[in-house]
């Protein structure tokens, strides 16, 4: 028997189903964050915009429910309430919360979207994990299918293994891993998602997957897929699509590196002449080599000319650190980083019309990886010290833990061996690079008195309201005031904290 449910539940994994048109579907979304390709509000991923145009082919209608509607419905009955502190739980509903009820009751097959892949502390939405999803629909009276990123494990806090999967608690568990001769069709149909959410999204594209890395030893991103590339007719496709739905801020961020995609310069300068009315185009995720290869230069300036201001290329390195670079199989020494920080300033850091430099980079700093020591935090501030010394920006400096996946090479050779070691200095650690590298670094980049255009006002924190800029790592800045909420500022900067700038309404 269990050899035979074994059997299934692999037919299961690697095979879409096919659906009688008078069955029910709701998407689940509990948002996705992985290294390459972000699905957190104000970000709406991939997975049920594929996922949508999918169903839609067989199905007249498709419910799309976020884990915020369902929080709501259980914990609040569905009542929203005014609280000092933002319920950042409860924040992002659609437009269906008030019927949730009606649909649950009527779905046949829920699809439960989950995984955090990249942990990081959001705003203004929080990602459902494995545990919290199961105990929110064990009430609901469907099929309860799990999809997405979930299904190689999640963590909401890095420094621990995955979150113990148990997925076979699920009805079913599917890997929707639709190609992209199939991608291109249900991305354009998939744009009317949108419709059912009240906010504004920014819309996550997906130009690549796989990576062109040797494959750093801790990343799920090559187990995922081998390097394939998105046709640019394709991308523009969904774009005008999700254009007539009313979206104008768009992130070409679900790829392991922008600068690798074939042609990036011909993309971006396509998607200005045929998208009009773009609010936000902004990038993610570049392997700092290639922006010194010999088309560099073109493309960097390709991002300055096309993209607008506040663009961040978020540099994956790691670490500084020789012995980790090499033990974990990285992407590039640190001279390489140190050179590619240096070039995109040199092309980037003019001032954009909304207050800041129209195209910085952003390091990725990670902890736990092997070959960690006391001597990697020395190379690290060796580094950035050296940054900050020679005049260098940098909009920020993002340090986590890893999260030790299954299947990795980390987890072969080490697992949670140098978390375990070095837990105890991290707090350390991360504090000096806050002091000594984070805290000047945002006073040279956004000096006192400086105006930052367009903030849009997010959550409250008693009488304090925080807000940011649209796009990829925008600032936070916390306004002394209890401003509406989803309104735009322009806020002069006043002081600064370590990661983010009180303001005031200018
Ligand atoms: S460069 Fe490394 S971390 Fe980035 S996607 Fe490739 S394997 Fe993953």
């Amino acid at each position: 028997m269990r050899a035979l449910a074994f059997i299934k539940f692999l037919h299961n994994l690697f095979n879409t189903p096919s659906y009688s048109g008078t069955m029910a579907i709701t998407i689940l979304d509990c948002y996705t964050d992985e290294p390459a390709g972000l699905g957190v509000p104000p970000y709406l991923g991939t997975y049920p915009r594929y996922l949508y145009g999918y169903l839609k082919e067989e199905h007249e209608t498709i419910n799309y429910l976020t884990i915020d509607d369902l929080r709501l419905h259980i914990f609040y009955q569905g009542k929203i309430k005014e609280k000092a502190q933002t319920d950042i739980k409860t924040y992002n509903l659609t437009k269906n919360y008030p019927h949730i009820s009606k649909i649950l009751s009527e779905t046949n097959e829920l699809i439960i979207i989950v995984g955090v892949h990249a942990p990081g502390k959001y705003l203004s939405a929080l990602p459902g994990i494995l545990h919290e999803v199961l105990r929110l629909v064990k009430d609901i009276k469907c099929k309860k299918v799990l999809t997405g990123p979930a299904l190689y494990g999640t963590s909401l806090e890095g420094g621990k293994f995955f979150e113990k999967a148990d997925l076979q608690k699920f009805d079913e568990v599917r890997n929707y891993n639709f190609p992209f001769a199939k991608v291109a069709g249900y991305a354009v149909s998939g744009a009317e998602l949108v419709k059912q959410i009240p906010d504004y999204r920014i819309i996550e594209l997906e130009t690549g997957r796989g990576c062109s890395s040797k494959g750093c030893n801790f990343c799920t991103e090559p187990l995922k897929s081998r390097l394939m590339f998105r046709r640019k007719e394709d991308i523009i496709l969904e774009m005008k699509a999700m254009h007539e739905n009313g979206v104008v801020d768009f992130r070409l961020g679900k790829q392991a590196c922008f600068y690798t995609y074939p042609g990036p310069d011909k993309l971006l300068e396509r998607i200005r002449e045929e998208i009009k009315d773009i609010r936000t185009l902004h990038i993610d995720n570049v392997i700092p080599s290639m922006v010194l290869s010999s088309r560099g230069d073109r493309i960097t300036e390709a991002i300055v000319k096309h993209c607008t201001p506040g663009n961040i290329a978020a540099f994956g390195v790691e670490s500084f650190d020789p012995a980790i670079i090499e033990a974990n199989n990285l992407a590039c020494d640190a001279e390489t980083s140190f050179e590619a920080i240096k070039r995109v300033n040199e092309l980037g850091r003019e001032m954009g019309k909304n207050g800041m430099p129209k195209y910085l980079p952003g390091i990725n700093i990670l902890f736990g990886l092997e070959a960690e020591s006391k001597q990697s935090q020395e190379e690290n501030m060796k580094w950035l010290k050296k940054i900050y010394d020679d005049g260098l920006l940098v909009r920020r400096i993002n340090i986590r833990q890893v999260a030790v996946f299954p299947g990795t090479k980390l987890y072969e050779r080490c697992g949670n061996k140098y978390l375990r070691k070095n837990k105890r200095y991290y707090w350390k650690w991360r504090n000096e690079i806050r002091q000594k590298i984070d805290f000047p670094m945002l006073r040279r980049l956004v000096p006192k008195g400086s105006i930052l255009k367009g903030i849009r006002t997010e959550v409250h924190d008693g009488n304090t309201t925080f807000g940011r800029q649209i796009g990829s790592y925008p600032l936070s800045v916390g306004i002394k005031k209890k401003l509406p909420l989803k309104k735009f500022y322009d806020i002069k900067v006043e002081d600064h904290m370590l990661r983010s700038v009180v303001g005031s309404i200018q």
